[in-house]
């Protein structure tokens, strides 16, 4: 079975409204490679492990979540970059990457994906009556010490996380947005969270824990954004009817 790739593009495009975001990097189709899909493989960072893992794995489109052309980054296709891109080009491997948008869908993305495996019930986006908020706030149906949800998330997510506890709080209400996204810990507090939850750690976000209430949990970028490009492909695997295989390439980060 294979199916045209301008047929997984727009319907990608569609789906996940790509439109609506102002984002940092362009949305979509990066790379070009052969016309027709058979199989995909999806995968968090369009790194050269996993783009070797991909041509190894017979793959014709490459789905990502971390893509390339930045804002900011260097443009010319030379060193690391360039190796990338010319792995993939000679193996007429497409290369499609979704950012935002893939943090946000209500079904696949990676704050819904997330929360289905933690186990919490979504109540609205951080940008609250924003469907395609980026970040969510919700709650989960048994309140519990800080310690113990964050052992929980350490379960779930097969990675120990970070917790700064804030005050005495047990918790009920969570915010969360993945990858590194501390600096809405101010937002989730506005919201009332009891925690926030995303990917990395820096220094003030400590301070503002202890000095506000809120407790803050960093469980990995890498591991909190381990679900939606996964997720993704599933949901083109079983519309198109085509093979797809996630991979992970482990990151401590
Ligand atoms: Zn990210």
């Amino acid at each position: 079975m294979s199916v045209a790739l301008k047929d997984i593009v727009s319907y990608c495009n569609d789906y996940l409204s790509v439109d609506r975001f102002k984002d940092y990097c362009p949305n979509g189709l990066q790379v070009e490679g052969k016309g027709t899909v058979s199989k995909i493989v999806s995968g968090v960072t369009a790194s050269q492990a996993l783009i070797d893992a991909a041509v190894e794995s017979g793959a014709d489109l490459l789905l990502v979540h971390h893509g390339y052309f930045w804002k900011g980054e260097a443009e010319p296709l030379v060193g690391i970059k360039g190796n990338r891109i010319r792995t993939l080009m000679k193996h007429d491997i497409s290369l499609l990457a979704y950012h935002l948008p893939l943090d946000a869908h209500p079904e696949v993305g990676n704050n819904a994906q997330l929360a289905k495996i933690i186990g919490i019930h979504i109540e609205d986006g951080m940008d609250q009556g924003n469907p395609l908020s980026v970040g969510n706030v919700g709650s989960i149906s048994q309140p519990m010490s800080a310690t113990a949800f964050s052992d929980l998330v350490s379960d779930k997510l097969n990675r120990k996380a970070v917790l700064v506890e804030g005050d005495s709080r047990t918790v009920k209400r969570v915010a969360w947005c993945t990858g590194s996204a501390e600096r809405m810990i101010e937002r989730a507090d506005q919201l009332g969270a009891d925690i926030f939850i995303s990917g990395e750690i820096s220094e003030p976000v400590v301070h503002y824990a202890r000095e506000a209430g809120i407790h803050y949990l960093s469980a990995g970028h890498h591991a909190t954004e381990r679900y939606g490009a996964k997720a993704l492909g599933e949901h083109l695997s079983k519309t198109f009817g085509i093979e797809h295989q996630f991979i992970d390439i482990d990151n401590p980060a």
